[in-house]
């Protein structure tokens, strides 16, 4: 319970990789503060589950942000994770999406982190994890909006690192290759329709082809890392883009 003390903030922790990493931290005995869409009463189980508290911002709006920031209190764990996903080739990329994917994938994490930080340094501890991908180092066809924010974000990460660095604060990403998870099961129509092929064919020649291992990760698996990023041992990884891809990126 080496967080017993600690507040940690979880964006997108309503579902998949986010509750994973909201879960770990709790189990290690931080106070936890929720965020994401869903059903009240999904939420409420989540809430009553982990003794959270919950915001519904809608993180592609600033002032939402904003609010949510001031809500949630001081911050010592921050999780940048909420993110989502379109499938289209460049030129038809609906510029909507184009908009609300940078904004949600990039720019919430510049917000919140400029909302934290001040509590963080005044404190003299704090952690900033981004759940990044795969997609932050490599790129695939017809995820232009997807790539080009995630690699933004380890960017981002890696200058928030070395801004904070003197003050006991650590910045780091985590960049899964495919976690089964709603985002990864909604891009499959897209994915069959973009490029002509059947689901099987997705989850084997597009999904899983790169990952040497020929498995899904799990969301547990990137909960561990997070926790192992907050123990002090973690104190000299900072501005790290940790991989965890079933080999996809050493390929
Ligand atoms: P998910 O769809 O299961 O969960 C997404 C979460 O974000 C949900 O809680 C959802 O309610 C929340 N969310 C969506 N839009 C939001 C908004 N506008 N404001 C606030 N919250 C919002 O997805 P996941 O697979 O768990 O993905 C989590 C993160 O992991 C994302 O950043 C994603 O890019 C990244 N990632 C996922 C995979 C994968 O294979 N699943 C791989 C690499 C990286």
């Amino acid at each position: 319970m080496f967080l017993a003390g600690k507040r940690a903030l979880v964006t997108g922790s309503t579902s998949g990789i986010g509750l994973a990493i909201a879960r770990a931290l709790h189990g290690e005995g931080a106070a936890i503060v929720l965020n994401g869409f869903g059903e009240a009463s999904e939420i409420a189980a989540l809430c009553e589950e982990l003794g959270a508290s919950h915001s519904g911002a809608d993180l592609t709006d600033t002032a939402q942000i904003e609010t949510m920031m001031e809500e949630a209190g001081p911050i010592d764990i921050l999780v940048n994770n909420a993110g989502m996903q379109h499938v289209a080739p460049f030129e038809d990329f609906p510029v909507a999406k184009w908009e609300t994917i940078l904004a949600l994938n990039l720019s919430a994490a510049f917000h919140t982190v400029r909302l934290a930080v001040p509590a963080m340094k005044a404190r003299g501890w704090g952690r900033i994890i981004n759940t990044a991908s795969a997609h932050s180092k490599t790129a695939s066809p017809f995820k232009s909006a997807y790539v080009a924010a995630k690699h933004g974000l380890d960017g981002l990460t890696k200058t928030v690192a070395l801004e904070l660095a003197p003050h006991g604060v650590t910045a780091n990403c985590i960049s899964p290759g495919y976690v089964w998870t709603p985002l990864v099961e909604n891009q499959i129509p897209d994915t069959m329709a973009a490029r002509g092929l059947t689901r099987d064919q997705v989850v084997e020649d597009v999904l899983l082809v790169k990952q040497a291992t020929k498995k899904f990760v799990q969301p547990e698996e990137v909960g561990a890392l997070a926790v192992f990023l907050c123990r002090d041992e973690a104190q000299n990884v900072t501005g790290a883009n940790w991989s965890m891809d079933g080999g996809w990126t050493a390929g």
